[in-house]
């Protein structure tokens, strides 16, 4: 897949009036950091813009500068495919197939505006006009920085957008400390602080936000729910509904739970099942060069990175752990 020039996005850009933006299901940090900062830039570019998300995100991201005017597909349906028809620009962010954003995708495969494609993760579909995508880039923030720099703009990124970028940057490389991070990426952290953001009140606003349940959650399934697969480096947990519930869960209240056996030496794969809306939901996480995207992709209705990637399950949790097990000799 190519980078296509700036100076065509430049273009294409100025061409457009109303532009929709749009990002995964279930956004994290990266997903609504890199909507938001791309709003906000577009505003100052004197835009009508809109970001249209499939599905609500986790309180601690209601922070995020920006978030008031974020539409909930699930929730206003009809006045998202109003947005969508009239748009003369989509850009579609953190994901690359129709598939991560459930019935949103039905719209856009019918819109007639072009799309813009602006990713990292793996293997591209081919719904797009134009590509900004890049697999080694830690973040789609970091391509959005990237992208705002390419166009000329970076006198343009104000401490709102910073903040924004910082959040997608910090959150999908594990606060700085995954194999994604690299010179460009502390590069562009230098550029963003220079706004006058503050990282430690970004940390803080983003993970010292649990419930006292939330973190009651977390001791639970350390103490109780770890297994760890016979035979082979790699842990899972695996989560019932009503285990959620006897802990209040909320959206988000399981994320970076996964990694948590990586600390135990020797681990090189953990995953997480948990139930949730009448499916199975599914985090793989990898060291190395143990590929869980192809892993996801093959066997889980998944995809992601190499080293993180999600999938699906329609069988029992225990069915589905058990597909996981017998199916883990495969990674190693
Ligand atoms: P998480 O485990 O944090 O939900 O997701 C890990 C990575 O895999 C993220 O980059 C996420 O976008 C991607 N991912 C999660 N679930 C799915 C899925 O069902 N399909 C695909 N293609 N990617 C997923
Ligand atoms: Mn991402």
């Amino acid at each position: 897949m190519q980078k296509d020039s700036f100076l065509k996005f430049k273009n294409v850009i100025k061409k457009a009036n109303n532009i929709v933006i749009t990002t995964h299901w279930s956004p994290d940090g990266d997903a609504m950091g890199s909507s938001l900062a791309l709003y906000n830039y577009l505003l100052q570019l004197g835009k009508k813009v809109k970001v249209v998300v499939p599905n609500a995100y986790p309180e601690f991201l209601d922070w995020l500068p920006g978030n008031k005017s974020v539409i909930i597909h699930q929730k206003n349906q009809a006045k998202v495919e109003k947005l969508v028809n009239n748009a003369d620009l989509i850009f579609t962010l953190d994901f690359n197939s129709f598939k991560r954003i459930e019935k949103l995708g039905e719209l856009l495969e019918k819109a007639s505006a072009p799309i813009v494609l602006i990713d990292h993760h793996q293997q591209a579909d081919n719904y797009a006009t134009y590509y900004f995508y890049d697999v080694a880039a830690c973040s789609t923030c970091e391509l959005i920085y990237e992208l705002i720099a390419g166009l000329g703009d970076k006198k343009l990124i104000d401490k709102k957008i910073a903040a924004c970028i910082y959040t997608g940057l910090m959150t999908d490389t594990g606060s700085f400390r995954y194999p994604s991070v690299t010179a460009k990426t502390h590069m562009v952290i230098s550029e963003l602080l220079k706004t006058g953001i503050v990282p430690a009140d970004i940390h803080s606003a983003v993970y010292d936000t649990y419930s006292y349940e939330r973190l009651k959650l977390l001791g639970y399934l350390l103490s109780e729910k770890m297994e760890r697969v016979n035979d082979f480096p790699a842990a899972y947990f695996a989560i019932t509904e009503s285990e959620l519930k006897r802990f209040s869960y909320q959206k988000g209240d399981t994320e970076g739970i996964v990694n948590y056996p990586f600390s135990i030496k020797g681990i090189k794969v953990c995953a997480l099942f948990m139930e949730s809306e009448g499916y199975i939901k599914i985090s793989f996480r990898s060291k190395g060069k143990i590929d869980v995207n192809k892993f996801a992709r093959e066997h889980f209705s998944g995809g992601g990175h190499i080293n993180a990637a999600g999938g699906k399950s329609t069988q029992t949790l225990e069915q589905t752990v058990n597909k996981f097990i017998a199916l883990a000799k495969t990674l190693f």
